[in-house]
């Protein structure tokens, strides 16, 4: 897979305001935050999205969400909050590293535009 701003924040060639990390997952602030609280959770492993998720990915992608609801009870969410995973053009995937959106922080609109 070729090399990201999210590969690049792993590899801490640029820099990110990090949240969280363990040998599995990396938590830092969204650059451009759309709610009061805006993080992505990552995979270490480059998995480019949800197009290539297959069984063996699967508790990965449980420790991502493991890792999301852990966050969003230290931030406090208690009211409720997001979890997105945008995939491909259509589902407005702009950086080809699979991420969790964690929003929260105000009410959020439904359904998404
Ligand atoms: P998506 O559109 O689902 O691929 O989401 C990509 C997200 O990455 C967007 O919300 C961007 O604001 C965010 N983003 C892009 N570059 C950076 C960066 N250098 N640091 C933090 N967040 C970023």
């Amino acid at each position: 897979m070729a090399a990201t701003v999210f590969s690049k924040i792993i590899a801490r060639e640029i820099p990110a305001r990090i949240e969280y990390e363990d040998n599995l997952c990396l938590v830092f602030h969204d650059a451009n935050p759309q709610a009061p609280f805006h993080l992505l959770i990552i995979p270490k492993e480059p998995i480019a999205s949800l197009f290539d998720v297959e069984e063996k990915t699967a508790s990965l992608l449980g420790h991502l969400v493991v890792v999301a609801t852990r966050i969003a009870a230290q931030l406090g969410l208690s009211s409720g909050y997001r979890l997105v995973v945008n995939c491909g053009p259509d589902g407005g995937q702009s950086v080809d590293h699979l991420h969790l959106h964690l929003l929260g922080g105000r009410a959020l609109h439904w359904p998404p535009g």
